[in-house]
C-alpha cells in the first residue's frame, strides 16, 4: 500500500497536507533499495535497509548520507520542546552579575544585544541575537511544528518549506560558540571583580546542549519519506559510478537522486529544492568570499576590538594584543582559546579554503578523501571563530560599574564579525564535489579555476570542457 502512494506522488510536486503521513522508517514501506549520490563526492549508491542507531556512509568519501534512531519524530519533538524550555528560561532570568568595589551589574542575556546597540554597533548586536536566540527559536519551534504534524498523521500548513528551511539554519545557530565567550570573557574579568553566575547561565547551558542533540536527531532520510514520501528513481541508472554523468544529482536537502535538465539544473521532484550538476560558479563565489574576508581581517586586526575605560584612563585593544596581555598576565589558557578561534582558525580557513580552489581543476583521486576531510574540518571550525564577537559583546554588556570602568566594542568587533561570516560563506559556496571531478585538460587558461564549473567528464562531457 504504501508502493502504491508513492507512485501517486511521482507527478506531484506538492503533496497535499491531508494525506496520512508515512509511518515507520522507510525501510518498511519499500522493498528496493533507495538511490542515493553522495552530496560530497557525488558517488551513486543504494542505501541499504538501516536498522535502529545504525547509519550508512558513503563508499568513496565516508560522508555519512543516512542515520536512524528509535522513534526520531518522537526524540526530535521532546528535546525540542527541552531546548524551547531552557531557551525561555535562559532569556529571563538573570544571566551574570559581577561587583567590583562594592558597584555591581547583573544582566540579562537580551542586554549583550541591546548595549551593542547602545554603543552604535547595531550590526553587531543583530548578529549576536540572531545566532543565539532568534535563529535557534524559529529552528526548534519549525521542528516542534513538523514532528506535531507527523505524530498526528496530518501534516501541518506549510511542513515541506519549513522541513526545506532546517537544513539552511543549521550552520548559523551558535549557542555552543556563544557558551566559550561567557566563559572566557567571566575568567577575563574574575580576576578584577566577584563574578557569580545567574541561573540563566545554567539554563543557557543546557539549552545549548539540548540544541545540539535536537539537530542531531533530526533523521532528514526517514522524516522526508513520511512528510512525502519516495517518487521513484530516474531509469537507467548505474550506481558505483558518478551522478554528472549520467545527468543526475542527489538533493543536497531531502537526498532524492533528480534528473537534471540539459544545462545541468533541475528541481527536487520531492523537496522543492533548487538542484545544480556543480553549484554555479563555486569557484568564482568561493574565491570573491575569500577575497573579501582576506581584506577585511587587516582591519579586523589593526583596529581595536575592545575599549576599555576605567578610572578615566582608555585603553583600545586588539585582537593580538588582548592574547599578549592576557598571556603576561597568566592567563595561558584563555590567551590560547582567543589565538585559536580569532587566529589560528581564520587564518587557516583562508589558506585552506583557497588551496582547495587551486587543487580543484588538478583533482586526482588519491587525495580526494584527504582533500574532502580537510573540506569538512573547515567548515565545521569556521564557525568557533565568532568566540571573540561574543566576548565583547557580554564584557561590554556587562561592565557598566559607573565612572569605575566600561567597555565599548571597537570598529574591530563588526569587522572580524564580518570576516567569520564570509569564510563560512565561502565554504557553502564551495562545492566538495568538484574536489573528486577529474582534471581538467590542460590548455592556455584551463588551469585558472575560472570557468563554468559543469564536470568536465572525460569522455562524454568533452564539448563542456572546451568551454572552459
Ligand atoms: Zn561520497
Ligand atoms: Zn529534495
Amino acid at each position: 500500500m504504501g508502493e502504491r502512494r508513492n507512485l501517486a506522488l511521482i507527478d506531484t510536486l506538492t503533496p497535499d497536507p491531508h494525506l496520512p503521513v508515512q509511518e515507520g522508517p522507510p525501510e518498511a514501506h519499500m522493498s528496493r533499495r533507495r538511490l542515493r549520490a553522495c552530496h560530497e563526492c557525488d558517488w551513486l549508491v543504494r542505501l541499504p535497509p538501516l536498522h535502529r542507531g545504525q547509519s550508512a556512509d558513503c563508499p568513496r568519501c565516508g560522508h555519512t548520507l543516512s542515520t536512524r534512531h528509535y522513534r526520531p519524530a518522537q526524540r526530535s519533538l521532546a528535546l525540542a520542546i527541552a531546548a524551547l524550555l531552557a531557551l525561555i528560561m535562559a532569556i529571563s532570568l538573570p544571566f551574570v552579575s559581577f561587583q567590583i568595589s562594592g558597584i555591581g551589574n547583573r544582566i540579562v542575556l537580551t542586554q549583550t544585544a541591546t548595549s551593542l546597540i547602545g554603543m552604535h554597533q547595531p550590526l553587531v548586536a543583530i548578529g549576536v541575537v540572531l545566532t543565539t536566540i532568534v535563529l535557534p527559536m524559529v529552528y526548534l519551534l519549525s521542528v516542534i511544528w513538523l514532528q506535531i504534524g507527523l505524530l498526528r498523521r496530518t501534516l501541518l500548513p506549510a511542513s515541506r518549506d519549513i522541513a526545506r528551511a532546517l537544513s539552511h539554519l543549521h550552520p548559523w545557530m551558535m549557542a555552543d560558540v556563544f557558551i566559550i565567550g561567557a566563559l572566557v570573557s567571566l575568567i577575563k574579568i574574575a580576576g578584577m571583580a566577584e563574578v557569580s553566575l545567574g541561573l540563566a547561565f545554567w539554563a543557557f547551558c543546557c539549552f545549548a546542549l539540548l540544541l545540539l542533540l535536537t539537530t542531531q536527531s533530526l533523521d532528514a532520510d526517514w522524516m522526508w519519506f513520511s512528510l512525502v514520501g519516495e517518487p521513484a528513481a530516474p531509469e537507467g541508472v548505474v550506481t558505483g559510478a558518478r551522478a554528472s554523468p549520467q545527468g543526475l544529482t542527489g538533493c543536497p536537502t531531502c537526498g532524492l537522486v533528480n534528473r537534471l535538465d540539459a544545462d545541468g539544473n533541475g528541481r527536487c521532484r520531492r523537496c522543492g529544492e533548487r538542484l545544480h550538476a556543480r553549484l554555479p560558479y563555486s569557484l568564482q563565489r568561493t574565491w570573491a568570499l575569500l577575497a573579501a574576508a582576506t581584506l577585511l581581517y587587516l582591519p579586523a586586526n589593526l583596529y581595536p576590538i575592545m575599549i576599555t575605560t576605567s578610572l578615566g584612563h582608555t585603553e583600545p585593544s586588539t585582537i593580538i594584543g588582548g592574547v599578549i596581555t592576557l598571556w603576561q598576565h597568566g592567563s595561558y589558557p584563555i590567551a590560547a582559546v582567543i589565538f585559536i578561534a580569532s587566529i589560528l582558525v581564520p587564518v587557516s580557513k583562508l589558506i585552506a579554503m583557497a588551496w582547495l580552489c587551486l587543487r580543484v581543476p588538478r583533482s586526482d583521486d588519491l587525495q580526494g578523501v584527504s582533500r574532502t576531510r580537510l573540506y569538512r574540518i573547515t567548515e565545521f571550525v569556521g564557525r568557533w571563530s565568532m568566540v571573540d564577537v561574543f566576548v565583547v559583546a557580554i564584557l561590554v554588556a556587562l561592565i557598566r560599574a559607573g565612572n569605575l570602568m566600561s567597555i565599548a566594542p571597537g570598529p574591530a568587533a563588526l569587522a572580524f564579525g564580518a570576516v567569520v561570516v564570509l569564510t563560512m560563506l565561502s565554504a557553502m559556496a564551495f562545492d566538495p564535489r568538484l574536489i573528486w571531478d577529474p582534471p581538467l585538460p590542460r590548455s592556455g587558461h584551463s588551469d585558472t579555476g575560472h570557468g563554468d564549473d559543469m564536470p568536465p567528464s572525460s569522455s562524454d562531457h568533452k564539448e563542456v570542457a572546451h568551454d572552459l
